[in-house]
C-alpha cells in the first residue's frame, strides 16, 4: 500500500455528499484525507451546494475540492480514500449516483493518465462536471487537465447550473 512511486506528485481530490450532515461529512474527510501517511494538504477549495446528478429524488450535494502533495501511488491513494468512504458508512447500491455520506473521487494525479479496471485519471467526469471545475478553478487556476486541457478553458463549456457556493 504504501510502495513508494516516481517521487512527489500534486493530486485532487473531489469530495462530496448528501446524507448525515454533508457539510460535516466534508470537513472530517478533509482532515482525515490530510492526515493519511504520504499526503499532506496544499489546498482546499469552498465548499459549494449542487443539485444531484442522475436520480433526482435525493437532497442537493455539498462539494469542494483538495489539492495534495503526495508520495503515494495512485492506486494506494485511491484504496486510502475508499477506506475513507468506508469509514464514513458509503453504502455502494445497484444504481448509480445515488445519495452517499461521502464520495471521494481521484481527479487528476500529476502529469499521469491512467486508464485500469479500477481507476481512470483524469476522472472521466472532469471535464463535464460544475461541482468539479468550479471548486478545482478556483484553487488551480492555472491547472491544466491532462488529455484535456486548461481546467479555465474547459469551465467556459460547463455552466455553472445550480451550483452555489455556501458561505
Ligand atoms: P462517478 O465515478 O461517475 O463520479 P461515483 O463516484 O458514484 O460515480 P463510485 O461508485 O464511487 O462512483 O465508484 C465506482 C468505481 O469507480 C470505484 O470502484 C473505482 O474503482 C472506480 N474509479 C475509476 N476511476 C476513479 C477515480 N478517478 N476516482 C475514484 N474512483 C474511480
Ligand atoms: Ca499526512
Ligand atoms: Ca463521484
Ligand atoms: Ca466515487
Amino acid at each position: 500500500m504504501n510502495k513508494p512511486n516516481n517521487g512527489t506528485v500534486t493530486a485532487y481530490i473531489g469530495l462530496g455528499s448528501n446524507l448525515a450532515d454533508p457539510v460535516e461529512q466534508v470537513r472530517s474527510a478533509r482532515a482525515e484525507c490530510a492526515a493519511v501517511p504520504g499526503v499532506r494538504e496544499l489546498a482546499f477549495s469552498s465548499l459549494y451546494r449542487s443539485p444531484p446528478m442522475g436520480p433526482q429524488d435525493q437532497p442537493d450535494y455539498v462539494n469542494a475540492v483538495m489539492a495534495v502533495s503526495t508520495d503515494l501511488a495512485a492506486p494506494a491513494l485511491l484504496h486510502h480514500l475508499q477506506h475513507i468512504e468506508q469509514v464514513h458508512g458509503r453504502v455502494r447500491v445497484g444504481e448509480r449516483w445515488t445519495a452517499r455520506t461521502l464520495d471521494l473521487d481521484l481527479l487528476i494525479y500529476g502529469e499521469h493518465r491512467i486508464e485500469t479496471a479500477e481507476l481512470t485519471v483524469p476522472h472521466p467526469g472532469l471535464s463535464l462536471r460544475a461541482f468539479v471545475l468550479y471548486p478545482l478553478f478556483e484553487i488551480a487556476p492555472e491547472l491544466v487537465a491532462p488529455g484535456l486541457g486548461r481546467i479555465a478553458d474547459l469551465i467556459v463549456n460547463c455552466p455553472r447550473g445550480g451550483l452555489e457556493r455556501i458561505n
